[in-house]
Parts: structure tokens; C-alpha cells; sequence
């Protein structure tokens, strides 16, 4: 997308959120940081050998995003809001490039681009990417896989729009769990504690029938209750990730 496209969605989310002038400028201000100064990403070239280069901006990794979106709730959180919205630009930047196809030939893309650059941000695509925005990075993460290139430039700039809004909104959102989380998490990490203790009890008590009863079967058993355990654990993990968004660290 052309500077001038991302700098317009920039503000149309801060006129809507009722961002300060001087936070407005630095959104829009990350919003082209990618582009002045590009981030770093692992490559592959055509021999297969792997090499450090500009990070791909139409089909950007989506560590890159989430990274910039961790800096900026950081950021958030310790009430640094320029750093925040800095960062939070330049994860936006992505998710607008992402929006738009690459196309097959280089002159179909920057045609593309042109037709975008003469839209505005659509006002209803920015309300509704605020109202459907859930404070939490596995929401943040699930409209990162949704972004996916249009080739029509209507399309392409409403959806960069609805996943900017949302985005920042999720990231700029409570900065505090108002009390509802820290009881779902310390209930997960009791319960967590509780499966691991389980599944080594029965990997232990599989061990032994077996020498007992000289029976390798059993030890089969014992290993499938521990990777049951390692299966469940996916939702504390997410949880764990969620009490971070907070600025809640495990002890
Ligand atoms: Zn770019």
C-alpha cells in the first residue's frame, strides 16, 4: 500500500478512538516506519541456504505482527502511549499490505495500489472493527490469519481498515483484567499442576506394573496418559498468554 493509504486508515482509527493530535502523528508515523526502516526476517534462498533479510511486507511472518503488537501493549501497559502507538503502527502496516493481492505482474500490483490510494477509509469498517475487538493476543492473532490478499481495491481497503481498528483497539484496550481473569488463571495453573502430577503418577505406576508383571504393554498405557496431559495443557498456555496481556507474570 502507498504512504498515503496507510496514514489515512492511521487516522481514521485515531479520529474515531479521540486520539490526542501528537499520539495521531506517531501512529501515523509507524504506519510508514516498515517501509523507512525495514524489519529484519529469516529467508531461504534458491539454494536452500537460510540468510537474514527485509522481512516480506505482502506476506509478512506472523511473528512479526505479534511482536510489534506485544511491544506496544508493553509499552501500553507501562504507560509509555507514544511508544505504544508507534509500535502498534508498524504492526498495522503489515496487516494493510496483507490486505492487498501481489498480483502476477509487478504493473497489475501498483495499479492496485493507485486505485486504493484514491479510496477513504470507510468510517463503518473502523466502528465495526472497535465493536468486535476482544482485549487478548489470541484475538489479535486470529485477525492476522484472517487478513487475506483482495485483489479488488474496495475490498482490500476495507478489510486493512476493520483489522487495523481491531487490532488496535484489542491492543489499546483495558489495561487491566478487572479481576474476571487472575481467578480463571489461578484456577488453570491449580488444575495444571494437578494433570502433571497425575500423568507422572501414571507413567510411574506404568513402569513398575511392568516390571512386576513383566508386562511392556502397560508402558504404552503410561505414555499415552502423559501425552494426554501435554494435550490439555494447550489451554493454559493460552491462558498464560492472556495473563501476560495484563501484565499478570507467573511466579
Ligand atoms: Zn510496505
Amino acid at each position: 500500500m502507498k504512504w498515503k493509504s496507510h496514514t489515512a486508515i492511521a487516522r481514521a482509527i485515531a479520529e474515531e478512538m479521540g486520539l490526542p493530535d501528537d499520539l495521531e502523528e506517531e501512529l501515523c508515523e509507524g504506519s510508514v516506519d516498515p517501509d523507512r526502516r525495514p524489519d529484519a526476517a529469516m529467508k531461504v534462498d534458491r539454494m536452500g541456504r537460510t540468510f537474514i533479510g527485509r522481512a516480506p511486507h505482502h506476506d509478512p511472518p506472523a511473528g512479526i505482527i505479534m511482536g510489534h503488537a506485544w511491544r506496544s501493549r508493553e509499552a501500553y501497559l507501562r504507560g509509555d502511549d507514544r511508544q505504544a502507538v508507534r509500535c502498534l503502527g508498524r504492526a498495522l502496516h503489515y496487516i494493510q499490505d496483507k490486505s492487498v493481492s501481489p498480483g502476477l505482474l509487478d504493473r497489475s500490483h501498483d495499479l492496485r495500489e493507485e486505485d486504493i490510494a484514491d479510496l477513504v477509509p470507510p468510517r463503518e469498517a473502523v466502528r465495526k472493527g472497535i465493536d468486535m475487538a476482544v482485549c487478548s493476543p489470541l484475538f489479535v492473532r486470529e485477525c492476522v490469519r484472517a487478513v487475506r490478499p483482495r485483489q479488488d481495491p474496495r475490498e482490500a481497503m476495507y478489510q486493512a481498515t476493520l483489522f487495523s481498528a481491531a487490532i488496535f483497539a484489542s491492543v489499546l484496550g483495558p489495561p487491566d483484567s478487572e479481576g474476571r481473569f487472575i481467578s480463571d488463571y489461578g484456577k488453570a495453573r491449580r488444575n495444571r499442576r494437578c494433570r502433571y502430577a497425575a500423568a507422572g503418577m501414571a507413567a510411574a505406576s506404568s513402569i513398575l506394573i511392568s516390571l512386576l508383571l513383566t508386562q511392556p504393554l502397560a508402558l504404552i498405557a503410561g505414555a499415552a496418559a502423559v501425552l494426554a496431559a501435554v494435550l490439555l495443557d494447550h489451554g493454559y498456555h493460552d491462558l498464560r498468554e492472556e495473563a501476560e496481556w495484563f501484565g499478570i507474570r507467573p511466579r
